[in-house]
């Protein structure tokens, strides 16, 4: 699901990027230069559900005793699992869409931009 929609590169950006593009945000995409973002009618079930998750977790923790110190270890491993649950889930399940028209040409005349900048880069 980390396809870039423009380029069909599979390593257009990397997670953490990902995990922090917001269902309004767009950034560019590492290999052809051009403006991706998420799919927000994926990506809005996904942070709703953490986030009931991560309440509801924090809720028991404060209605009750379960939460108790012999507890906590256990508390924080399942906030732990249910977290990770949810990057996983929207690493994958969110795909990503266009956020700027493109065609074969812009998409080659991108690549070979970052291609220049990253050799640039390289050369100092
Ligand atoms: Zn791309």
């Amino acid at each position: 699901m980390n396809v870039c929609p423009h380029c069909h590169s599979n390593h257009c950006l990397p997670l953490w990027r990902k995990l922090c593009l917001g269902p309004a945000g767009s950034t560019r995409c590492r290999v052809c230069g051009l403006k991706i973002a998420i799919v927000a009618g994926k990506a809005w079930p996904v942070m709703l559900a953490g986030l009931a998750a991560i309440l509801s977790m924090v809720v028991l923790a404060g209605f009750s005793e379960f939460i108790a110190a012999a507890d906590l270890r256990r508390w924080l491993a399942l906030f732990a699992a249910v977290l990770l649950a949810c990057i996983a889930l929207y690493a994958v399940r969110v795909p990503l869409r266009v956020d700027e028209l493109s065609n074969a040409d812009l998409v080659a005349r991108g690549r070979a931009e970052v291609a220049a900048r990253k050799r640039a880069g390289a050369g100092g």
